[in-house]
């Protein structure tokens, strides 16, 4: 069976998993956030839900291994024509085993779009959203690690993004409707 996929990154707080939601539902994709899919394990009690909470209460990243062992069979199980992915590659290895993945599928990515939002901006929203959902990782220390994870693992993916002329950079500081409609007019 063919499948589609659709990437979405960019720094905490620029909206990317609101925004590959209403993206998957648009085009009749499933849906798949990491970091959501590892927090809902981690509140089972079992050794791997333990070991995930290790990692993400504090903003580490969790090993390639144990990401990929879980999200792969996800991805192969799941009958949908298409994936809008958020939060995953985080980093250029896992890109790279991504793509093995779907190489020995034959399947592709045919969008990748980068949220782009400032980091005073991102900021604000982080704490807004804290005051809201109180996330166990959010954290002032957690917080500030994501922020570095992000630059240090995360940005180097834009460079292999526009290697593979995937990269499609979304202006994220606008209304919620305006960034949605933006990315479906890409589909049009
Ligand atoms: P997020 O909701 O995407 O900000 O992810 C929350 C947390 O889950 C991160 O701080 C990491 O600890 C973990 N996480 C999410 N996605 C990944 C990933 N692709 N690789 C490793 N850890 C991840």
């Amino acid at each position: 069976m063919n499948k589609d996929f659709i990437l979405i990154l960019g720094p905490q707080g620029s909206g990317k998993t609101t925004q590959a939601r209403k993206l998957a539902r648009f085009l009749g994709y499933k849906f798949i956030s990491s970091g959501r899919t590892l927090r809902k394990l981690s509140t089972e009690k079992n050794p791997i839900g333990l070991k995930l909470s290790e990692y993400w209460i504090k903003g580490e990243l969790v090993p390639d291994a144990l990401m990929e062992s879980i999200l792969f069979p996800m991805i192969e199980k799941k009958k949908a024509k298409g994936f809008v992915i958020d939060g995953y590659p985080r980093d250029v290895a896992q890109l790279k085993s991504l793509l093995s993945f779907l190489d020995l599928n034959q399947w592709a990515i045919s969008h990748v779009f980068y949220l782009h939002v400032g980091e005073e901006e991102s900021l604000k929203r982080l704490v807004d959203r804290r005051k809201k959902e109180q996330r166990q990782d959010e954290s002032s220390d957690a917080i500030a690690k994501r922020f570095q994870l992000y630059h240090t693992e995360t940005e180097p993916l834009l460079a292999e993004y526009e290697k593979m002329h995937r990269l499609e950079k979304i202006d994220g500081e606008r209304t919620v409707e305006e960034i949605q409609e933006d990315l479906r007019s890409r589909f049009k």
